[in-house]
């Protein structure tokens, strides 16, 4: 097809071309003095991301899964139990990381279109008199229903149970898009990875550790091996790694974290949030459902749609892919045929929008859905006129 691939899934997102330029180079010696000065310099610019003067990045050649397991296997012991909110897909999976791993996993089953309420965290902690979980895990941006969670008010329910454990935090399709104060919300490990509001291809698992979590570490007793933190903390403050890092990706980091700095944190989710209201206007004028039950809670990152009833969601989606170069997001689990999402985080603007909805709306109208061609890309330009 021509023009330009439409790549509008809640990540991996569009890469920037002064980031694609940046890699587009020699492979260089990731044990030479080059490479390190350039990882000397991604690290402070990593910590403004993250909001952190005391916690301390670390980056893995893996996905997000694999910073899921980095952050379980090096503040936990064998045996240990935790605490996990489950609203969505990937609040599941980050469980299911620390059961397959043979950590005793409490869940606590929620709806599957609402965040993390901030009095059930209080109230499952003020139950553990006994302080037998040693780490409560949460998710900034369910990125399977669309749906972010206040993660101060997280801290702030953890700090009035009095309750000492860690607050390991996923927040793979928040950063860079989302506000998000390591610090001043006491953070104790956050999670992330390359190619979502990092703008970057997949390929990198990151983290950024409190002093609290590093304290765990030297007590944990987990047996780990690539994912362990102490060789990464050994080599990573003189510019190198304990094995072959992801090099290419560190030209495009270093990028990537310039592009957003000059931009300025507070704009791009300013940005983001501009957008997603946009995009929330258009599913209302279509007469459509967003999963997300709280209109306070919907994400700015994406949007997760209820499709209309006689509509399967997978054929909506096969239908803008192969028809119009649009890929849009599918339904995860129980999701799976009932939702479609539309992914507006990265580098995104607003005619890449509105070009969207139009898509969308010509996927609809095809699947036999009573949507006015227009009425979403209409209301969405009301929004940007006014805003
Ligand atoms: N957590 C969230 C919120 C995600 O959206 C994803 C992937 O989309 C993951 C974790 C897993 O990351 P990865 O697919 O990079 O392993």
């Amino acid at each position: 097809m021509s023009g330009r691939h439409f790549l509008q899934i809640p990540g991996p997102t569009n890469i920037p071309n002064r980031v694609l330029k940046a890699m587009d180079r020699p492979v260089i010696n990731h044990r030479g003095k080059n490479f390190g000065e350039l990882t000397r310099k991604i690290w402070p610019k990593l910590k403004q991301v993250f909001k952190t003067e005391k916690g301390t990045p670390i980056v893995f050649p893996s996905s997000g899964t694999g910073a899921w397991e980095a952050s379980l296997v090096n503040t936990l012991s064998t045996g240990d139990s935790v605490l996990a909110f489950v609203i969505g897909n990937f609040s599941q999976e980050y469980a299911n990381t620390a059961e397959n791993l043979g950590f005793k996993v409490d869940r606590v089953e929620l709806p599957w279109g609402g965040g993390i309420p901030a009095e059930r965290v209080f109230d499952e902690l003020s139950k553990d008199e006994g302080h037998r979980y040693k780490a409560v895990l949460t998710i900034q941006n369910e990125t399977s229903t669309g749906v972010m969670t206040d993660l101060k008010a997280t801290r702030d329910a953890m700090d009035r149970a009095g309750h000492p454990a860690l607050l390991l935090v996923d927040s793979v399709s928040g950063l860079g898009s989302l506000d998000l104060r390591m610090d001043e919300w006491g953070l104790d490990v956050v999670v992330t990875c390359s190619q979502k509001g990092l703008l970057l291809p997949p390929g990198l698992g990151l983290l950024c550790v409190s002093p609290k979590a590093l304290q765990a570490y030297e007590k944990s007793t987990m047996p780990r091996h690539y994912f362990n933190w102490g060789p990464m903390l050994e080599n990573n403050p003189s510019g190198f790694f304990p094995y072959t890092p992801a090099s290419q990706l560190f030209f495009g980091l270093d990028e990537a974290l310039d592009m957003l700095l000059e931009e300025g944190l507070e704009n791009v989710f300013a940005r983001h949030t501009r957008l997603a209201v946009g995009v929330r206007r258009a599913v209302k004028a279509w007469g459509l459902k967003l999963l997300a039950e709280k209109p306070e809670e919907a994400s700015d990152v994406l949007a997760a749609v209820v499709v209309p009833e006689g509509v399967d969601s997978n054929e909506l989606i096969a239908h803008t892919e192969n028809q119009l170069d649009l890929a849009l997001g599918n339904g995860l689990g129980p999701l799976n045929g009932r939702v479609f999402r539309i992914g507006h985080l990265g580098f995104i603007n607003e005619l890449e929008v509105l070009a969207t909805l139009a898509g969308v709306e010509l996927g609809l109208h095809a699947m036999g859905a009573k949507v006015p061609l227009g009425s979403g890309v209409a209301a969405c330009q009301e929004w940007f006129l006014k805003s």
